[in-house]
């Protein structure tokens, strides 16, 4: 009789911290084939791990051995493809395959404190029988609409297509891009496959989720993002899992969604930044999304009226296949009239531009919607003396506090937006005693205030992520707007996303100049788009819409494109900027992030990384030197937050490939480095530079 020995993914500090272990399978049990879901002994209690790979022996000592508790026999096995993907992530973002993988399941299947797994999974048998993720919201079933010529194109194509092949859906807002989707997911399942939708907001997730369950209600449809109440998200997985809901919406983490004999994935917004995960595992879930389109050997859809740059470049070189939707699919609808509001010379009234107060006057007249953007919560963005120039600043950070109204709209506070600390706002400046401390600039809180002043009887409501913090807030002001129990909507990025207003026929944008002028290579391309987008809520149906953006730049061509509402030109305006600066997509980069209490320990450890590369580089067995470009660590663009120093260091590398080789050889010495003090982590294609 010989043992099966497993090797197991429990958690993520199993394989950093404690070195790796092996379990032992009892005699009597069948090996399970990887994937498989086990319960192991854990510090007194039980968790749940994924089977990797069974073999006859184990490398490891004794005391690396722990023997396996039961193999969870009712759940199947994840879908290989699914394993395929996290080995994937995790070797191309260098992370720890188990949180790649286990962070997409539901904490709820594999916490241990208080409840062991057993009576976890136990207590989902027996008690979550009834599916829970169905009691959602539900819209009257839908049938399909009748195509536009363009989305029959797009249809056509992705029927023509035997095999892995990756759509750019480039549709202007409004042009109809869901009903795509729904046809598209029609044709899978007709196929007999599934398919998954990723979008890149929570708050989106339900709505499109909504949409699905009304076009096929005959369908188990699973939603996947974290503000879904615990046991209803594990729910959702285990029918995924058990392949009884063959279609998955959700956030970035539902890449990885237990999904089997995949037919088609889709990226709604692919452009969006929200779809890189900014802590742990750095994935790009828009990415992996075409690697999982890739290994399941099926079609990807990536959807956007203003597409990524990488992207469009991808197009452009004929790796992906250029869908375009040029009109809206409302019969009578046309792209809204965009028009600039140069703050240099218009008058204000209240703060707000006068051409602005008087539309918004005018739409509230006509009992029509508006839109008011600005992209700061809060009331204002620093509080200063104007006396003698003193500024409420952070003592964790190198950043001024905020100021914000109290919940209780009795007086205000001071918020770090970066630490969150808290603090009352002084009576007086601390340097010169003067009484008359100013806020400058404007926010979300601040803005809806003055909006009420100028238009003391219209119903004005305010969507950031103050507003929307408890679970359901989103959903209930969205649904105000529908329903026009709302005139006047103002916010963050929050209101420009795929929300859809037949009566919203005004959209006003405030503080973009901030957003063009930053230091970050991505400003213009992520401002082009998010105009674009908030632009796009405006005239979706019968009556045409109007765009009023303030500025002191009107000259900027960026504005110019915008006007002509010209992605074209703007992508290929940048990316002629990207490759003439050796940026993305024509190089690819890496950045190591360092934080310690001190800039000493931070930059110091980024310099013996430099050193160790240069090292690597001179190495006569290192193929891809020629192509890495090593630069100097340097602080953060916010050098301290909550009292410690942030520093980084940037490779570039001339391709994907190059840039990878490199990196493995180097991470293989740099983890070897004593980094006691030193907290770091590498980000691959970081959004930020
Ligand atoms: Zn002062
Ligand atoms: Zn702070």
């Amino acid at each position: 009789m010989h043992s099966c020995y497993l090797q197991i993914l429990v958690n993520v500090h199993l394989f950093s911290k404690e070195g790796g272990f092996d379990f032992v399978l009892p005699e009597n049990m069948a090996c399970p084939p990887p994937g498989k879901f086990v319960i192991v002994p854990w510090a007194r209690s039980w968790k749940l791990g994924v089977v990797l790979k069974a073999q006859p022996e184990s490398q490891l000592q004794a005391d690396r051995i722990r023997s396996v508790s039961g193999v969870v026999e009712d759940w199947p096995a994840l879908p290989q493809a699914v394993l395929k993907l996290a080995s994937f992530a995790a070797d191309y973002y260098h992370a720890n395959v188990g949180e790649v993988l286990l962070s997409s399941v539901p904490e709820f299947l594999s916490r241990s404190s208080n409840f062991s797994v057993k009576h976890n999974i136990a207590s989902y048998l027996k008690g979550k029988r009834k599916n829970t993720f169905l009691a959602q919201q539900q819209l009257p079933s839908s049938s399909p609409a009748v195509l536009t010529p363009s989305q029959t194109q797009v249809l056509s194509w992705l029927r023509q297509q035997q095999s892995f092949a990756v759509g750019l859906l480039w549709g202007v807002t409004g042009s109809g891009k869901t009903e795509v989707y729904l046809q598209a997911v029609a044709a899978a399942l007709t196929q007999g496959k599934t398919a998954l939708l990723l979008v890149p907001e929570i708050a989106l997730t339900e709505g499109l989720a909504a949409q699905v369950r009304a076009r096929f209600p005959q369908e188990q449809v699973a939603t996947m993002s974290s503000n879904i109440a615990p046991g209803a998200r594990a729910a959702a997985w285990l029918a995924t899992l058990k392949g009884q809901a063959r279609i998955v919406v959700g956030t970035r983490s539902a890449v990885f969604a237990p999904l089997d004999n995949l037919g088609l994935v889709i990226v709604d917004e692919e452009h969006d930044a929200s779809y890189k995960q900014q802590e742990g595992a750095r994935i790009h879930a828009r990415d992996l999304a075409v690697m999982r389109g890739r290994i399941s050997n099926c079609q990807v859809l990536l959807g956007s009226a203003t597409p990524s740059l990488e992207s469009w470049a991808n197009a452009q070189a004929g790796r992906y296949t250029l869908l375009r939707m040029p009109t809206r699919a409302h019969v009578n609808a046309v792209l809204p009239h965009i028009e600039l509001i140069n703050t240099k010379v218009a008058a204000s009234v209240q703060g707000l531009s006068e051409p602005l107060a008087h539309a918004l006057k005018i739409r509230l007249e006509r009992k029509e919607q508006s839109l008011v953007f600005i992209n700061r919560r809060g009331f204002a963005p620093v509080l200063c003396c104007e006396a003698c120039g003193w500024i409420a600043d952070c003592n964790n950070c190198s950043a001024h506090f905020a100021l914000h109204r109290a919940s209780t709209r009795k007086g205000y506070k001071l918020i770090c937006h970066h630490c969150s600390a808290q603090q009352a706002v002084a009576q007086a400046c601390p340097v010169c005693g003067n009484k008359d401390l100013l806020p400058k600039g404007q926010g979300t809180q601040k803005l809806e205030e003055k909006l009420a002043q100028l238009l003391p009887n219209a119903k004005i409501a305010r969507m950031d992520r103050d507003s929307t913090r408890r679970r359901g807030a989103s959903k209930a002001i969205l649904a105000a707007m529908e329903s026009g129990l709302i005139d006047i909507l103002t916010g963050t990025q929050m209101i420009a996303k795929g929300h859809d207003f037949e009566n919203l026929t005004l959209v006003g944008v405030l503080g973009s100049d901030s957003l063009l002028m930053s230091p970050d290579f991505r400003a213009e391309e992520r401002l082009f788009a998010l105009l674009m987008q908030v632009a796009g809520r405006a005239g979706r149906a019968e009556r045409p819409g109007q765009v009023l953006i303030e500025t002191r730049l009107p000259r900027h061509p960026l504005f110019r494109e915008l006007l002509a509402q010209d992605y074209e030109a703007s992508a290929k305006r940048l990316l002629v900027e990207r490759e003439n600066l050796g940026l993305p997509p024509y190089t690819s980069l890496a950045v190591i992030r360092a934080q310690a209490s001190s800039d000493s320990a931070a930059q110091g450890f980024l310099t013996q990384a430099q050193l160790l590369a240069s090292e690597e580089l001179q190495n006569p067995h290192c193929s891809t030197s020629p192509g890495i470009r090593l630069y100097h660590p340097r602080p953060m663009a916010v050098p301290r937050v909550a009292n410690q120093a942030r520093w980084q260091l940037l490779i570039e590398g001339r391709s994907r490939l190059v840039l990878q080789n490199f990196l493995q050889a180097w991470l293989l010495k740099l983890r070897e480095l004593k980094t006691a003090k030193v907290r770091w982590h590498m980000d691959v294609d970081p959004l930020e530079i």
